[in-house]
């Protein structure tokens, strides 16, 4: 079976083609700038050059035809025809309480999930349109939904309900519900692999650091509390997001400056983070080359990062009642050493003491703990569409 992966931002659109026989990655790519002047199509197929393709794509669907295009191109593309695509799994963000885990889409399906546009008005449409768009230009094969918020939906009560008057989570649904979920579960199951222990017996703290970035503590496979909450902008420091404040701060900021909601919103998920720290960039590599050149700004912002990141750790040890492993993923969790240097720095007294030698690893999976480390440190990339695809072929099977 070819499952063709898809994950629409909203201006973008990234996808991947699997042939499911031997999990082989046929054809990927990524559009930007759609409904932006100056659009372009990556396409990369197995074997042949890479493309760009600059045409307008006004939109999604626009966007879709010409993903489609390519990988049926004689040339560059993957497939003789179209109906060699025989399912579409996509990348949805946000499924409220409403699903646990991926789904076949149905009507019922897309009208849950426009259900929960009030609480993801950001992540969820393009994530529809996405679905739709595919519904119309390959009218005969199956949809399946996996959701960035399913696999957190194993929390018990006390780690989701925030201490707020308890009817804005019963009339509003004002949760945690935690993302990244489909990378923690990608990484907590290969972790389980590597440690050679069954996944219902692993107590994990799976770290995922990119540009976006959260934390959770997985027990037997189950996401049991994570960072991020009722949007992806709680918990870590991230690249411009703020991550944990005190919620006063909102208030105090807006009054005193004359904010708007939208300006603050801004402020808090575009200008925040290790970039407002730095003022350098919210890319981990500027920062890093600025703090060796003397930047002090970039120096705070990386001892603020590590210092964060490992304070979650520690908790979620306490929530799992100890780990088996701690697990790195993710851009800067692959690749970054010297932060996975300095976030480890301190957990030694938890049973967690990171080799440097083999921690000089970058983008793939390893062990980077010394042999008398009680807890495994480990890099695990994640692979997110991989999941989606495997979800899809299970489904439809
Ligand atoms: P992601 O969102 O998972 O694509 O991660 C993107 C982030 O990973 C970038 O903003 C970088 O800060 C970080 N990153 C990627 N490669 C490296 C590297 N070699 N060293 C440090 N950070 C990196």
């Amino acid at each position: 079976m070819n499952v063709l992966v898809i994950n629409c931002g909203s201006s973008s659109l990234k996808y991947q083609l699997f042939d499911m026989k031997n999990e082989a990655v046929l054809a990927k790519g990524l559009v930007e700038r759609i409904g932006i002047e100056g659009s372009r199509l990556k396409h990369e197929a197995e074997g042949k050059d890479k493309q760009v393709i600059e045409v307008p794509m006004h939109n999604h669907k626009d966007a879709l035809s010409q993903v489609l295009f390519a990988l049926e191109h004689p040339e560059y593309g993957a497939i003789q025809s179209l109906q060699e695509i025989n399912a579409a799994g996509h990348r949805v963000v946000h499924a409220g309480e409403k699903f646990s885990a991926s789904v076949v889409v149905n009507d019922s399906v897309v009208a849950a999930l426009e259900e929960c546009i009030e609480i993801a008005p950001l992540h969820n449409p393009p994530n529809i349109i996405g679905i739709r768009a595919i519904q119309e230009l390959l009218p005969n094969i199956e949809n399946v939904a996996v959701f960035d918020t399913a696999f957190h939906q194993t929390m018990p009560k006390s780690a989701y309900v925030y201490a707020l008057p308890y009817e804005y989570y019963e009339r509003d649904h004002v949760r945690r519900y935690g993302f990244h979920g489909t990378s923690h579960r990608y990484v907590s199951q290969r972790a389980a692999e590597m440690l050679g222990k069954p996944l219902e017996e692993t107590k994990i703290i799976s770290c995922h650091l990119g540009n976006g970035a959260s934390i959770a503590a997985i027990k037997g496979g189950k996401s049991i509390d994570t960072s991020m909450g009722f949007t992806p902008l709680e918990g870590l420091v991230m690249g411009t997001r703020c991550g944990d404040i005190d919620p006063q701060i909102v208030t105090y900021i807006m009054g005193k400056e004359g904010l708007s909601l939208d300006e603050m919103n801004n402020i808090m998920n575009k200008k925040s983070g290790v970039l407002g720290i730095s003022g350098v960039s919210s890319d981990f590599r500027d920062i890093e080359e600025a703090a060796e050149a003397g930047n002090e700004r970039a120096i705070l912002a990386l001892d603020i990062y590590h210092d964060n990141v490992r304070k979650y750790i520690g908790a979620y040890a306490t929530v799992l009642g100890g780990a088996d492993a701690i697990v790195f993923t993710a851009g800067l969790g692959e690749n970054g050493a010297e932060s996975r240097e300095e976030i480890c720095k301190g957990l030694e007294f938890m049973g967690a003491i990171l080799d440097k030698e083999k921690n000089k690893v970058r983008g793939k999976e390893a062990f980077v703990n010394t042999e008398d480390s009680s807890v495994k440190i480990m890099v695990v990339p994640t692979n997110e569409e991989l999941m989606i695809a495997r979800d899809t072929l299970e489904l439809l099977k």
